[in-house]
């Protein structure tokens, strides 16, 4: 099941992988900001797109 989280700021793929994670945990990999634009990250399933296939 790909999993994809996009940065609402700049459009880049923060994460595009194979296994299931919790957004949160990536979030917290990421130290909370998009490492592209610098946006902050901020869980809110509005606003980070997640695509389960
Ligand atoms: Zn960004």
């Amino acid at each position: 099941m790909p999993q994809k989280i996009i940065c609402e700021g700049c459009d880049e793929v923060l994460l595009d992988d194979t296994k299931l994670r919790p957004p949160g945990e990536v979030i917290k990999e990421l130290d909370g900001k998009c490492p592209h634009c610098g946006k902050e990250l901020i869980f809110n399933p509005d606003k980070i797109e997640i695509n389960i296939l």
